[in-house]
């Protein structure tokens, strides 16, 4: 759900901002008359997906402009390799995200095609877990090693995500929520927020997971969705843990299809420019009252200007380098920059060939068709994972090639990859290119209480349009 993640601001008066109720867009009471003219900051699934809702909610009497300052699907993207095109940034989505299975069925998109995958685990020297072609080796290997770990561990993931699809009836009756506490109370009484006070270790100890369990399998899954350990805050962590479930899917073509598709559907205009300002201002109404508006400043290819409207829908996150945006006139003031900030997550496509000996010294490459590599807190390479990717579109017939081969592998790491690195993880590179996201919020636990309103509304954004196979790629 991707509404979740955005602030509003609206210019009826009289805002009371800890309303919560229904056919409220944000903060606001109902609306006396219909917005004219509404600007979205963002082109990323959360601002379409919110041009498409506003465009159901007030028809086609609204004006609605969405700003970009980059590419259409923000942190959705490929990367164009040797005549065909890669997922960079947010790659796979959760089966239990039904906005963006509306959105593909609305916008006449597919799924795309599944080509089976197989996943392992590195500790720096040794792969510890290699998943074998047959579900029943796996599941005897997991219940000897780890007992009913992981099945206590898919019971509570799923627990937690029965309360959170509360979301959407929720947003079914048109309720909303001024703040991010209120909506996960609602979801799930204290139990959301109290997850937000403790590590997903601390909270994964607590519900009786055992210490090796959590080293060996969930660590590697946290730094393959997050790119951070089980010292990450429970409810992100168990977002990643959603993520390992099976059943994730992709969209056919690009998962950022979906952001132009919706943008076409809704009628919005797209105006490739960076907002720099937002003013609040005001104007005397007929009746002899003040009306608010906003004043919003921009910079586009022809330089400086400005526009007003009812409505403003940020759908960008304001946490420092990201969206730069001042507010003036806003009482109390708002600040530029969220506090905390966002962890950076290199994306590194390489077209080549794996140095299969770094991750198991006795394999031949010929032999190795492991395609997901996840790692534990002890690797010392400095990569969080490791996975061979698949085009946007799978042709009939294409199989994924065997590591011997050349093929195209994605590396997520905290820092851009050295030579030296690069060196060691491949034989062979016929094409690299790197992509450095500011990806999602940092959400390591400290010791001070975290208000989760900062922090965590990319994260719920992630999970609901989240999705493929065993873990975010
Ligand atoms: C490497 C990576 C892997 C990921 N993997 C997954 C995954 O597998 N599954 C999953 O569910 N999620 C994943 N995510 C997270 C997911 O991609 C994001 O949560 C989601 O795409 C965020 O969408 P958004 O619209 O909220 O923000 P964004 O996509 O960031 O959109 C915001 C847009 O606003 C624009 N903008 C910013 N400032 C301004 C301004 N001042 N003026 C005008 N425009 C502005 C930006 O250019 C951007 O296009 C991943 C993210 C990354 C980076």
């Amino acid at each position: 759900m991707i509404y979740i993640g955005l602030v509003v601001l609206k210019s009826q008066e009289d805002l009371d901002p800890h309303h919560v109720g229904s056919r409220g867009l944000a903060s606001a009471p109902e609306p006396r008359h219909p917005p004219k003219n509404i600007a979205i900051v963002g082109a990323g699934i959360g601002g379409t997906s919110a041009a498409y809702f506003l465009r159901q909610e007030f028809g086609p009497g609204v004006k609605i402009d969405v700003y970009e300052s980059g590419t259409v699907g923000g942190r959705l993207a490929t990367e164009a390799i040797d005549g065909r095109d890669y997922e960079t940034g947010g790659s796979i989505i959760h089966p239990l995200n039904l906005h963006m299975k509306q959105f593909v069925d609305k916008l006449g998109l597919s799924i795309r095609a599944e080509v089976p995958s197989k996943m392992g685990i590195f500790n720096g020297k040794e792969l510890t877990f290699e998943e074998s072609d047959w579900f029943i080796v796996n599941f005897l290997r997991m219940m000897w090693n780890h007992g009913f770990n992981p099945l206590r561990m898919h019971m509570w993931v799923e627990g937690l995500l029965d309360k959170f699809m509360r979301i959407y009836q929720y947003q079914q009756f048109s309720y909303s929520f001024s703040t991010v506490e209120r909506m996960l109370h609602a979801m799930n009484g204290d139990e959301f927020l109290a997850l937000l006070n403790q590590t997903l270790e601390e909270a994964m100890l607590a519900h009786g997971f055992s210490q090796t369990f959590i080293n060996e399998i969930v660590t590697p899954i946290s730094r393959v969705n997050y790119g951070q350990s089980v010292r990450l805050h429970a409810f992100v962590g168990a977002i990643a843990l959603a993520g390992a479930e099976s059943g994730q899917w992709a969209v056919d073509g690009g998962n950022k299809r979906v952001c132009s598709g919706l943008l076409y559907h809704s009628k919005a205009e797209l105006i490739p420019a960076r907002v720099s300002n937002i003013a609040l201002k005001t104007r005397p109404s007929k009746s002899g009252t003040i009306t608010n508006f906003y004043e919003l400043n921009y910079v586009g290819d022809s330089g400086s200007a400005h526009s007003l409207y009812d409505i403003v829908v940020l759908a960008t996150p304001l946490h420092l380098g990201l969206s730069d945006i001042s507010f003036s006139g806003f009482s109390p003031a708002l600040s530029s920059h969220f506090p905390g900030h966002y962890h950076q997550t290199v994306s590194t496509l390489v077209h080549g060939r794996l140095n299969v000996s770094f991750l198991d010294a006795k394999r031949k490459a010929s032999d190795f068709f492991v395609s997901e590599i996840s790692t534990t807190d002890g690797e010392k390479l400095g990569i969080s994972s490791l996975s061979c990717l698949d085009p946007v579109h799978i042709t009939p017939g294409y199989t994924r090639p065997p590591a011997s081969q050349t093929a195209v592998w994605k590396v997520f790491s905290p820092e851009p990859l050295t030579e030296e690195q690069l060196k060691t993880l491949f034989i062979s590179r016929e094409h690299v290119s790197e992509k450095r996201w500011l990806a999602y919020p940092s959400t390591k636990h400290q010791s001070v209480k975290l208000r989760p309103s900062s922090s965590i509304t990319a994260s719920i954004t992630s999970v609901l349009s989240s999705g493929r196979r065993q873990q975010w790629r």
